[in-house]
């Protein structure tokens, strides 16, 4: 199109519903860790659309896999096998050491296919008769009707009730209060392994660890979910794994579409998944040929170790820089490998005002919960494109 970015935004306001406040920008290309306005200006792209741009806009390897695999087929429903699905669900279960894959497209769909999971496993394999489960404080899951039911963020909440029943909420990072919530009707405890839309929370070093040994000891299933923190952004495959912790669910998403189409999964063992008996859930789209096809083609991006080992050098200098801000403007850095959660000072603004001076210097990074900046670049940004970004953002904080 020849309309101006102004213009493009006008017709997106007045024609697009308004459940979201974008940054006025208008992006027209992207490549690796860099995208491109409708004017021709450049961004280090810092959101990477909440980590589904892992590997970088317009991956080589990944769109191969795609441009392959769209001439050829793209959907078939489950009714049929199709020739993608047999490589994609045993490497992808492979790649987290598990059995079964639930092949799924959007991150919310993942979240409520493991609810479902659970609640039936506790009433088939434990006879819970109405199975409760554990979530924390602060979560965010998803949009779905059943996962803002146990959302504590007003906005997401208000105007949609009635509320799906059988949550029960802890404060995130408390494994006392979290065995203390433990009922002989918990079926199942689900938490994100670093809570993103928190702000980059990142519980205690040992809360994993004791939140597994009282699940295991209650037979209660532990479900990570890894939609925004799994697959390399933390410096491992997924972000459980710093604590040496195996769930019984990963709950994956966002970057196993390769930031190409919408491809999410739950991954977990048979005697957990096996309660899935034909007829009992579904997808139109979920698994579909060209979705399988990229999302192999992220696991095999992932066995190199290469993304992990990226975000683990890159993260500590990126870490290391932002730490360098605190009480310049930063009050606290929070995250881990290439993701940040950066508390912007009161005194210099709020996070969406600093995101909206590093958008005028070429960086789009988003804001979260007003004071909060959070920091995650594609896992192909270079070590001089992190220096720049601190740069940029020590600049912008001076104002
Ligand atoms: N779970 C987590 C931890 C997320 O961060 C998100 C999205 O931000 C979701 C679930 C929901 O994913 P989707 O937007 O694809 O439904």
């Amino acid at each position: 199109g020849t309309a101006s970015a102004a213009e493009q935004i006008a017709a997106i306001e007045a024609h697009a519903a308004h459940n979201y406040h974008p940054l006025e920008v208008v992006i027209a290309r992207g490549e690796g860790a860099w995208v491109t306005d409708v004017d021709g200006r450049r961004y280090l792209d810092c959101l990477a659309a909440y980590s589904a741009v892992n590997f970088g806009h317009g991956h080589p390897a990944l769109l191969a896999a795609a441009h392959e695999q769209l001439d050829r087929l793209t959907l078939t429903s489950r009714a049929f096998h199709h020739d993608r699905m047999a490589e994609f669900v045993t490497e992808l279960a492979a790649l987290a050491g598990k059995d079964v894959v639930v092949p799924m497209n959007t991150g919310a769909e993942a979240v409520e296919t493991a609810i479902k999971v659970a609640r039936k496993h506790a009433s088939q394999v434990r006879g819970i008769a109405v199975p409760e489960i554990v979530v924390a404080s602060g979560n965010f899951h998803g949009r779905t009707t059943t996962i803002v039911s146990f959302s504590d963020d007003a906005l997401a909440r208000e105007g949609y009730g009635p509320f799906t029943p059988g949550f029960v909420t802890v404060p995130y990072g408390d494994a006392d209060a979290l065995a203390a919530a433990l009922t002989e009707n918990t079926a199942a405890v689900l938490l994100e392994s670093i809570q993103g839309e928190a702000g980059v929370v990142v519980p205690p070093p040992d809360y994993f660890a004791r939140v597994r040994a009282v699940t295991a000891e209650r037979g209660v299933l532990l479900i990570a979910d890894e939609i925004q923190s799994g697959l390399a952004r933390t410096g491992e495959t997924f972000a459980i794994s710093h604590d040496g912790v195996e769930p019984d669910m990963y709950l994956l998403g966002k970057a196993l579409g390769g930031g190409i189409v919408p491809v999410s999964a739950v991954v977990g063992d048979a005697d957990v998944l096996g309660v899935l008996t034909p007829g009992t859930h579904g997808s139109t789209f979920g698994g579909n040929p060209l979705a399988a096809a990229v999302a192999t083609a992220v696991v095999r991006l992932l066995r190199t170790g290469e993304y992990q080992e990226r975000s683990r050098v890159l993260g500590e200098q990126l870490h290391t820089g932002l730490h360098a801000l605190v009480g310049h403007g930063v009050s606290a850095v929070r995250g881990r490998g290439l993701w940040a959660g950066v508390d912007i000072d009161p005194a210099v603004g709020t996070a969406r005002d600093v995101a909206l001076r590093l958008m005028a210097r070429g960086v789009l990074a988003k804001d979260t919960h007003t004071r909060t900046l959070r920091l995650a670049p594609p896992l192909v940004v270079s070590a001089d494109e992190v220096k720049w970004l601190l740069e940029q953002l020590r600049e912008a904080l001076e104002g």
